[in-house]
């Protein structure tokens, strides 16, 4: 009974400070979550929430200079108490040890984006999101708040990055650092030309390599980039993993692939601006792993897999037919792709389609990108990184899938690249 008239009180007192009913007083106190006790706790808190929303989250189980840290996609988010450690600020301080920090002093959360910030020549700036302070908020509302911070960060870096390069394929232009530069600073492949046939270089882990260190030092590269990491980590298979190990470090590099060199369903996919919006990506953040991509594409267009099916049989039959063979044939055509290379390779093709269909968006002054449907040639790819592939059912998937979901999203943006197969 206390406890209710103290409750009461409450609600009173917090109905008279914000000119609410009683009623939306309560409501509002009830929805209230009672805030986290330790860092560890809100580390879990934020770490579910951004989960929920869709975001990548690799934890830092062990506290780096007296915080806690997550990596979130293209963010770095850090917990750290307030005041003076009790201790010298070593790396191992643990901001829910009393003998390390005062536990009643509040705990902050900061935000960074890319999670290696840097002055840029370029912009004349610090790039991204500099160690904001997101200050007190809910774990779901400090959720809400990262993602537009992060939105706005990669819209303002868009917008200054300047575009001086062409690349050395297709010509369309682009920041130096935003395409992959093999051995040579003067050759330079976008997105949808690294895979093309007339490229000299095929080596997955330089390519890796690259889209790591752009996606780590940059909120603005090319949204074409997860379309092309998807598409490894499927060529790859769990093998991939260990081969960028042991080829970046033959090559010295310092850091190990991360969890998204795991799995082509971890990728961060980049997603069009709010306002140009395929309506089943209307639920989602600036960006999502494309697992939850994938679940929203399917979701809003059940049917895509049977279009798939149906296009392939169509285009068989007539094959077919101007062969001097049976069309009714086609079903049983050693041609048609196999279920398992489908289901290996389509969410390859719904990351090219959304991520372009964002790079798209996003430079509405240059060409369309949809030109890569001329541009998946695979076969020196397949050889490198799993041979028993055949190369063009892996084409197939993506040749016919990637205008069938960019169709079904965004309904009549291209008429040059439809999803005939092109010849
Ligand atoms: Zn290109």
């Amino acid at each position: 009974m206390t406890r209710d008239h103290r409750r009461k009180q409450q609600i009173r007192a917090h109905a008279a400070r914000t000119d609410r009913s009683y009623a939306d007083a309560a409501t509002a106190l009830g929805s209230a979550a009672p805030p986290p006790a330790s860092a560890s706790e809100l580390r879990d808190a934020i770490t579910a929430a951004l989960r929920a929303a869709g975001w990548p989250v690799e934890v830092e189980y062990v506290p780096q200079a007296g915080g806690l840290v997550l990596w979130a996609g293209p963010a770095k988010v850090e917990l750290r108490r307030g005041g003076e450690p009790r201790r010298l600020l070593v790396n191992d301080l643990d901001p829910d040890d009393p003998e390390d920090f005062d536990l009643t002093a509040p705990l902050g959360v900061t935000l960074s984006a890319p999670p290696f910030v840097d002055y840029s020549e370029r912009l004349g700036r610090i790039i991204g999101i500099d160690g904001v302070v997101l200050g007190p908020r809910s774990p779901g509302q400090l959720v809400v708040e990262i993602d537009r911070q992060v939105a706005r960060a990669r819209q303002q870096d868009l917008a200054d990055t300047p575009v001086d390069v062409n690349c050395s394929i297709c010509g369309d232009a682009f920041s130096v650092n935003d395409l992959y530069h093999a051995d040579d600073v003067q050759y330079g492949l976008c997105p949808s030309c690294v895979f093309d046939g007339d490229s000299p270089y095929v080596d997955p882990a330089h390519l890796a390599l690259t889209i790591d260190q752009l996606a780590f030092r940059s909120v603005a590269a090319p949204a074409g980039w997860p379309g092309v990491q998807a598409l490894l980590c499927c060529l790859g298979g769990p093998a991939l993993l260990s081969l960028l190990a042991r080829e970046w470090k033959a090559a010295r590099v310092t850091w190990l692939p991360g969890e998204n060199w795991s799995s082509a369903l971890a990728t961060w996919v980049w997603l069009p601006p709010k306002e140009q919006r395929p309506p089943a990506l209307a639920e989602l953040g600036c960006g999502a792993t494309l697992e939850r991509v994938c679940s929203a594409v399917e979701d809003a267009h059940p049917e895509l897999r049977d279009v798939f099916r149906a296009r392939e049989l169509e285009d068989l039959r007539v094959a077919r037919m101007e062969d001097g063979d049976d069309p009714a044939g086609a079903d049983d055509d050693p041609f048609r792709v196999a279920q398992a290379v489908f289901d290996r390779f389509w969410p390859a093709a719904i990351a090219f389609a959304v991520g372009l269909l964002t790079q798209q968006a996003e430079r509405p002054a240059h060409r369309d990108p949809w030109h890569i449907l001329e541009s998946f040639e695979l076969a020196e790819w397949i050889e490198v990184l799993d041979p028993a592939l055949d190369d063009f059912q892996v084409e197939c998937v993506l040749r016919y899938g990637v205008p069938i979901i960019r169709d079904a999203l965004a309904p009549r943006l291209s008429d040059e690249y439809s999803a005939d197969f092109p010849a």
